[in-house]
Parts: C-alpha cells; sequence; structure tokens
C-alpha cells in the first residue's frame, strides 16, 4: 500500500536577525540555520515518519541543494527514485527572516519545482499505478496537478488534493474528481470568496463547495481543529490541547499522518482523531520536518 506525493521540495534557509537591512545597507545577522521543507517534501516525510510506504515524484535545481534534499528523504525512508533534476534551474528555497519578535517574513523561490511536468508522470507511471494512494498540493505547474488527478482516477487510485498555497483559479471541477479536498480555513476563503471568521462561517463557504460537487472536504482550523462534511454529514475534531512553540508545517504533518491511517483501516474520523493528535505533537516542537515525530515518539505523545 504505497503513497506517492507528487509535488514539491523546498529549501528554507532560515536567518535570525535582530533587524532587517535598508535598501543599500549590510546588516550582520546573529544566526543561520538550513531546514528541508516545501509541503508536499513534508507530506512526504510525515506519512514516512508514521510507517507509510511513500514515494515522491518531485524535481530539484541543479545545485547544491540538490544532494542534501534527496538524502534528507531517503533518510527519512521515502523512495526518491523519481525525484529528478532540472538542469539549468535552482532548487525550489524558501529564503526566511525571523526578528527578535519571531516575526518570519518568507520569500519562496519554487525553481526546480516549476519544472515537474506532465511527462515526469508520464515516467513514474508504472509505480504510480502500483500505489493506493497520491497525494497533490498546488506548488507546482497546475497543469501538472490536473493531469495527476486524470491518471488517478483513470486507474482507480485515490487523491487526497490539499489546494495549498490557494490558487483562486484553481477548477473546482478537478477538485470534485479527487477522494478529498483539504484546505485551511484561509484556502477556503480564498477559493469560495467567502468569509471564515466563525464556525458558522466555515460551514456555510464549506457547504458552497459541495454543492459544487465535492466529495469528502476536510478543513483544518489551526488551534480550533478540524471538521470533515460530505453531504449532510458533519464531523468535527478538536484540537489536541498543548504549548505550541512553532505551528509551521502543522497542516503537512496532518495530512501525511491521515493518509497513512486511511490507507491503513479506511475509518476516516479514526483517521482525523490521529492526525490531529500527530499535528497537536508536531506544534510542540521548532520547525517543520524536523518537529514531526516517528511512531515511536509519536507513541510517547499519546501516553
Ligand atoms: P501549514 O500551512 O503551516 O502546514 P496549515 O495552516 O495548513 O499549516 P492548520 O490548519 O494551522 O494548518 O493546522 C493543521 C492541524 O494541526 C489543525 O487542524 C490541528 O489539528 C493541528 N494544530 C494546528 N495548530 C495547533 C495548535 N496550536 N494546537 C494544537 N493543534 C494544532
Amino acid at each position: 500500500m504505497t503513497i506517492a506525493v507528487i509535488g514539491s521540495n523546498m529549501v528554507d534557509l532560515i536567518t535570525y536577525t535582530n533587524s532587517l537591512p535598508k535598501a543599500g545597507e549590510t546588516l550582520e545577522a546573529p544566526d543561520f540555520a538550513i531546514g528541508c521543507g516545501g509541503k508536499g517534501a513534508n507530506q512526504a516525510v510525515a506519512a514516512a515518519k508514521m510507517g507509510g510506504r511513500v514515494m515522491m515524484v518531485s524535481k530539484v535545481g541543479d545545485d547544491l541543494f540538490a544532494p542534501s534534499t534527496v538524502a534528507n528523504l531517503q533518510q527519512q525512508g521515502v523512495d526518491t527514485r523519481f525525484v529528478t533534476t532540472a538542469s539549468g534551474t535552482s532548487s525550489g528555497v524558501a529564503p526566511i527572516f525571523v526578528d527578535d519578535q519571531s516575526q518570519n517574513r518568507i520569500l519562496i523561490i519554487k525553481g526546480a519545482n516549476q519544472q515537474l511536468k506532465p511527462a515526469d508522470i508520464d515516467d513514474a507511471a508504472e509505480a504510480l499505478k502500483a500505489c493506493t494512494l497520491i497525494i497533490l498540493q498546488l506548488e507546482i505547474p497546475l497543469e501538472t496537478v490536473y493531469y495527476a488527478i486524470d491518471f488517478a482516477r483513470q486507474h482507480e487510485i485515490r487523491v487526497i488534493l490539499n489546494p495549498a498555497p490557494a490558487v483562486a483559479t484553481l477548477d473546482i471541477d478537478y477538485a470534485c474528481k479527487c477522494d478529498f479536498f483539504m484546505p485551511n480555513e484561509t484556502e477556503l476563503e480564498i477559493l469560495t470568496g467567502l468569509p471564515v471568521s466563525s464556525d458558522e462561517e466555515v460551514m456555510r463557504a464549506g457547504q458552497s463547495l459541495l454543492k459544487r460537487g465535492l466529495k469528502n472536504l476536510i478543513i483544518t482550523l489551526g488551534s480550533r481543529g478540524s471538521v470533515w462534511m460530505s453531504g449532510d454529514r458533519v464531523h468535527r475534531v478538536a484540537a489536541t490541547p498543548v504549548q505550541a512553540v512553532d505551528t509551521s508545517g502543522a497542516g503537512d504533518a496532518f495530512i501525511g499522518c491521515f493518509a497513512v491511517l486511511l490507507t491503513e483501516t479506511g475509518d476516516v474520523a479514526a483517521a482525523m482523531t490521529q492526525a490531529s493528535a500527530y499535528a497537536a505533537c508536531s506544534v510542540t516542537g521548532r520547525g517543520t520536518q524536523r518537529a514531526y515525530p516517528d511512531t515511536a515518539a509519536f507513541q510517547r505523545f499519546l501516553n
């Protein structure tokens, strides 16, 4: 039961600084760190850490970040046979500036992720046909996302689409072809053009998408938990209360864990409960992938 993530990888270049330089100014910053990120890679690593068999279809640049991105995925047990190099392009990178108030300023350069094309899905077709679930996000070209959804439908592979970052022009007809559509509340707001500041508004926005033909909508609501809407059914899962340190990548942790439980048990509500606890555990540590617990650490968190 292999899970395929067709998506992005990024290298986080994190500068910790007391103040940001003005135009023309050079400042010294006290600290710097490199982290592995990108929504696709985060979700693949979360699923692998939860014991899933995971393969990734992704693109790296022909630069010094590529080998460490591939090595990191392999260390986490992700099959990287279809993580290929886009020549003449940088890897996806995210320069992040964190000030002394812990405020983030983030730039995203998608780089090689923009070179992930339908042909890359064709190249991985035989391996993909053996998968039971494909997970997609929107940090790669939309044409590739649509192609992957059609491929999955043709071969009866289940699909989770995480519409992140939100693209207002996303074709909802494609979202309807997916088994699970999993936005956070901001993405829901951008996709529907409706307000989401209260639970009632979230429900109304969710209903507006369901009316267009979505099968299963799971909305993550940060510390307010998550909700699954399908037909007339509404199932709420409260967030697991924790002392949050860094919530970045919580949604990716949720989706990676949910995917593993879904493929193992088929029980959506139970998968959400586990995913909610897994994401809560991930926000108790700094960073994204490095804060995702493996099964042993997750078990200790649950006890
Ligand atoms: P990202 O884009 O950074 O990956 P997101 O905004 O897509 O995150 P959220 O909706 O913030 O994702 O969070 C996903 C899930 O993580 C929530 O549904 C919840 O279960 C859990 N979670 C997030 N923040 C907290 C928190 N402060 N305490 C407990 N659980 C949390």
